[in-house]
């Protein structure tokens, strides 16, 4: 049972409000079951003295003892003690009934009744074998002004047994009732849950590559349809309102291209002009140098919005990863050379993807440069392209500066930098993760990235490995057997 699921609250929930009734109602029975028990053994001895007045008392003066003594003795015999009855006179005992025999009390030792606050009332004693007892004491005055008592009496052990009984059962029967009402209602709960459940999951991938799925509606009509209802209208507006952004970026970047290749060409024919001071001629060389950053920019921005709205045209045709590598690799060596890094690359099989080799190439291009540019000199960056079950991996990982553990899950972040002046002073423009993210999104793939910083970096990219009748062996670098977390592109 998770702790923190609503069924487990629920169901948390209603089993304190059943322990709570169950606890109030037990307390109940048992205070009304002892309420009843001590009333009925109450009136019974107060009925049984009553009639003992009026059928022996009564004509006694008439009768005689001897009578009172035998008629006695055939209604309440010797060795009978439900109840127990005593008549006396005084210190003198006119009839006593036996002992008490279930539980045995031995009534010779009770005492007569000697307190006032005992007539006509109940009182309770304790006999020497330990048993409590409750008696009942009325005085019956004769007209020759003799007081005669009748006490009627009787263990109170039965009743605390059946107390006794039905405490145990309460107390045996609520935790089972509880584990019993705990297993079904956590079990019922899955059913008016199940919707729920749905919804969750649905909601879980509603937005991980596009906001296109909607969330389903069960038609129950009550607040559940409601709120799928209520999620899908968030999303729509949610999709418009990126889709917005996108083609606003995209639009924008594309209006932004044409004045600055006009810029760039006007300052390109007016560096040429040859009376122009030194100043003016840096001042001119440092514009040239920020729009020709700018058109770097604009051109990334658009690159990045057009795959996001889908409008940028992208090739389907099964491409080899390693292929793409070697090529490229080919092509950066020189860079790698310049900063005395070691660039090597471990190829695995042909490793097939479906998609756009230009735009793959891109990918390899801008991790590649990323980890020339953010390794010192002397270190070492090495590629490779694996494969794990319906996945083709490539892996980029330098022994450069690294990656700050917060600044990790920014960097595909359009426009983030962790160290802005380092990246700006060798060309960054913050653009190069997040055009990666975007094709490999639109290639069905994802982006991630490890590192411990001031000790390198780890980016790949996971993509849908496309099976042709080519035999796919892993090779991987041991250099890479890191057991960093990996931190994927958002
Ligand atoms: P930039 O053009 O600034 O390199 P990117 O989008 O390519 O932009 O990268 C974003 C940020 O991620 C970089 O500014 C840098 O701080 C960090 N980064 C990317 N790759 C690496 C790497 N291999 N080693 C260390 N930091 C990196």
């Amino acid at each position: 049972m998770k702790r923190n699921s609503l069924r487990s609250r629920v169901t948390t929930f209603y089993l304190g409000m059943l322990a709570i009734a169950l606890v109030v109602f037990s307390a109940a029975v048992y205070v009304g079951a002892k309420t009843f028990l001590t009333r009925s053994l109450e009136q019974k001895l107060r009925n049984n003295a009553h009639a003992i007045i009026s059928d022996y008392l009564v004509p006694l003066e008439h009768k005689g003892e001897p009578w009172l003594v035998e008629e006695m003795t055939e209604s309440y015999p010797p060795g009978y003690s439900d109840p127990f009855v005593r008549v006396s006179l005084g210190t003198r005992i006119l009839y006593q009934s036996g002992d008490m025999h279930d539980p045995f009390v031995s009534m010779s030792k009770v005492p007569l009744p000697s307190n006032q606050r005992w007539f006509n009332a109940f009182h309770r004693e304790t006999a020497a074998s330990g048993q409590r007892i409750v008696l009942y004491t009325v005085p019956f005055h004769g007209t020759n002004g003799s007081v005669i008592f009748v006490e009627t009496g009787a263990s109170v052990e039965p009743i605390r047994r059946v107390l006794r009984s039905l405490l145990l059962i309460m107390l045996l029967a609520t935790p089972i009732i509880l584990v019993v009402a705990a297993v079904g209602g956590y079990l019922l709960m899955s059913q008016p849950l199940k919707p729920v459940v749905v919804l969750t999951e649905r909601a879980e991938r509603v937005g991980r590559k596009e906001l296109g799925e909607r969330l389903p509606v069960i038609p129950s009509g009550d607040e559940l349809e409601r709120l799928s209802l209520a999620l899908n209208r968030m999303i729509e507006r949610l999709e418009q309102a990126l889709a917005h952004n996108h083609r606003f970026s995209a639009d924008a970047s594309h209006e932004l291209r044409t004045p600055l290749t006009i810029i760039r060409g006007e300052l390109e024919s007016l560096i040429q002009v040859p009376s122009l001071p030194n100043s003016v001629m840096e001042c001119i060389g440092s514009a040239l140098e920020e729009s020709t950053r700018m058109a770097k920019i604009v051109h990334s921005l658009m690159t990045i919005s057009r795959l996001d709205c889908g409008e940028e045209k992208i090739e389907h045709a099964p491409v080899n990863l390693v292929d793409v590598v070697n090529v490229t690799l080919d092509h950066m060596g020189l860079l790698a050379e310049e900063k005395h890094i070691s660039l090597r690359f471990y190829p695995g099989s042909a490793t097939f993807v479906m998609g756009d080799a230009m735009r793959l190439k891109q990918i390899v291009v801008n991790l590649v440069d990323n980890a020339i540019k953010y390794t010192q000199d002397g270190g070492e960056v090495s590629v490779v392209v694996t494969t794990e079950g319906e996945k083709a991996i490539l892996r980029v990982t330098d022994t450069g500066i690294g990656i700050p553990a917060g600044a990790l899950p920014l960097v595909f972040d359009r426009f983030y930098r962790a160290d802005q002046a380092r990246s700006r002073e060798s060309g960054g423009t913050g653009l190069g993760l997040s055009i990666v993210k975007a094709i490999c999104t639109v290639h069905g793939g994802a982006v991630f990235a490890e590192s411990v910083e001031g000790k390198g970096a780890t980016f790949w990219i996971e993509l849908p490995l496309l099976r042709l009748d080519t035999r796919v062996e892993t090779n991987v670098d041991p250099m890479l057997e890191t057991a960093r977390r990996p931190v994927p592109g958002r």
